[in-house]
């Protein structure tokens, strides 16, 4: 599972090719993207900030890389470690990046890709609905919309026969479920 990350190996083939080929005011913005491809949540380890939606932009600005982040809940205390993840991978490199926090617009977990919601089923833990699958429930009244929620499948065996033990689970962002079938209890990942 940690054999050497395909992206990684592209990414150093092309930091190479970076400081080979390229003058070094003329960083190459797809070996960054490529590179960040391989750092992960400091919370969620098999999830990238990629996948989470959490990185937002690699762009140029003064001739200096920025890579802008964008906190996922309020507060986030990963966010020091992040940017610190984010500058030690350029910095393996040859590379040096800002990185900059971007508040708005406000990070949703709609931004997280679709790779980004397998892994996080395959590491045991419920994908969080896409806001579209929240807003068919909140169409019906207020006092509904409260009680009923989209059915959370267990990340297990699949069964949508699950009950919320815990609106806090192992940390603010998740719920704790057990599943009604397999009677095993997970975690979900929150629609925010
Ligand atoms: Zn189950």
């Amino acid at each position: 599972m940690n054999a050497a990350h395909p992206a990684l190996a592209a990414a150093d083939r092309m930091a190479q090719d970076a400081t080979t080929a390229r003058p070094a005011e003329m960083p190459d913005l797809q070996a960054v993207w490529t590179l960040l491809e391989t750092v992960t949540d400091p919370e969620i380890p098999v999830i990238t900030i990629r996948e989470l939606g959490i990185l937002r932009d690699v762009r140029l600005r003064n001739g200096e890389i920025e890579v802008v982040i964008t906190p996922t809940y309020s507060g986030c205390p990963a966010m020091g470690q992040i940017g610190d993840d984010v500058r030690a991978v350029l910095q393996a490199h040859g590379m040096s990046a800002r990185v900059v926090t971007q508040l708005a617009p406000a990070w949703t977990t709609d931004w997280m890709t679709e790779s980004g919601r397998n892994r996080l089923r395959e590491y045991g833990i419920a994908p969080p609905h896409t806001r579209a699958a929240c807003n068919v429930v909140q169409f019906t009244t207020r006092k509904i919309a409260e009680h009923v929620e989209p059915a959370v499948a267990c990340p297990r065996c699949g069964s949508e026969n699950t009950t919320e033990t815990s609106h806090f689970g192992s940390t603010a962002c998740k719920a704790l479920y057990r599943c009604l079938d397999c009677m095993e209890p997970f975690d979900l990942f929150k629609p925010h």
